[in-house]
Formats: structure tokens, sequence, C-alpha cells
């Protein structure tokens, strides 16, 4: 499983985390109007003689100068802005997840996951309480049945004992010290922990995407 990787500006490869189009990113330079030119920067800019405006910068107190910039996506025409090479807006982005048929059989789902991945920076509990009632949604078709003294967060563990076991050390212990599936600490969806951090809502997504490949890789 590839780690979380924020779009850089000094990638072409860099996937829009608006679309998830790659290499759709079409970058230009940011200016600031020069304190000591007020001219209007002329509409037509070869007609420019000599450029009136400054790189949009600022300086950080150690000394430091970040660059900004922007970015718009071919594809979905939004706008990026950066610092330097790193994305500044939108707040985050993860790679693409392989979700299969659950883009069409679980659409409700699917907007729940892509919404907690736009506030999982901001908001990384916020994000970890919405994944987690996406898998509860997605544990009625793997055969759980509500009615059962089993919570659902135990199913998935006896479910996915095995499976969770091939993850990355770093996934697994983050998926059984935050108890998404691990039977003596149950979190039911509505669960608000605040200790839910970045790395959390990285676990579940994980693992949603590995149960959309599991059991709903077909059509
Ligand atoms: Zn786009």
């Amino acid at each position: 499983m590839e780690s979380y990787r924020p779009p850089r500006l000094d990638r072409e490869d860099a996937i829009c985390p608006y679309c998830r189009a790659q290499g759709s990113l079409t970058n230009f330079p940011l200016y600031q109007r020069s304190p000591e030119n007020v001219t209007p920067f002329p509409l037509n800019r070869m007609a420019a003689p000599r450029h009136p405006y400054l790189p949009l910068t600022q300086r950080l107190p150690d000394g430091r100068t970040t660059v900004f910039s922007a970015s718009r996506c071919v594809e979905c025409s939004r706008l990026l802005l950066w610092g330097n090479e790193t994305l500044l807006f939108p707040p985050f982005s993860v790679r693409p997840l392989a979700l299969g048929a659950l883009r069409t059989m679980y659409a409700s789902e699917v907007a729940q996951i892509e919404h907690a991945q736009l506030i999982m920076d901001l908001a990384p509990a916020a994000a970890a309480v919405m994944l987690r009632h996406v898998l509860l949604a997605l544990c009625a078709p793997l055969g759980y049945s509500p009615q059962s003294n089993a919570s659902y967060v135990v199913f998935l563990d006896g479910k996915l004992r095995g499976e969770i076991g091939k993850h990355s050390c770093e996934t697994q212990r983050t998926l059984l010290k935050r108890g998404c599936v691990r039977n003596d600490v149950p979190l039911e969806p509505d669960t608000y922990d605040a200790h839910d951090d970045a790395q959390t809502v990285i676990a579940l997504l994980k693992l949603i995407e590995y149960i959309a490949q599991t059991y709903f890789s077909g059509a």
C-alpha cells in the first residue's frame, strides 16, 4: 500500500485532488503589485515593457521565503494554491481509492468516503466517524446482522483478522490502537474520538479499500 502523499508542484504526474485526473495540472505564477510601481497590469502581457508586479511571496520568521503559485486542472477547471512545492489548497489529497463496484453499488457511502478525504487534514476525528459509518454499511452485505450479539467491529475483526495481518505494521498498529477492528475496544459509528488523527483516517481508508477489493471487486 502506498503511504499518504499529497500532490507536489514539482511532480508532473500529480493527481488533481478534486477530480482525480493525473497529470492534468497547469501551473502559473502569482504576482503582487509592486508598491513602487502601481501601473495597472496590461491585459496584453506581450505589450508590457517592464513587469510592474513582483512574485507573490511571504518571508517566514526563520528567513526562508515562500513563493506562491497556482494551478488549474484542465479536466475540471478548478484551482489549487501552492506554497513553494507544497499544496496549500485544497487542504488535502490522498491517492484515488480503488473501490471497484462500490462506486455504483454504494454511491452514498462512496460520497461519504470522498468527503472524509476532503476534511481529513482539518477534522480527522470527524472524518473517522464518517468512515466508521461506511464500514457499518459495508458489513451487512458481508453477512453481519445487527441482531447478533457482536458489534460490527467484532464482526469485522473476525472476518478480516487474517487479512489485517497482511497490511503494513503501521496500518495494523493504527487499526488496533484506535479500536477500529479490535473487539475489546469497540468503537461504534457514532463515537467521536478526539484522538483520531490523520493516520487513523488513512488506516480506515486502507481497510475500506481492502474490503472493496476483496468483496466488491466484481460488477
Ligand atoms: Zn481536476
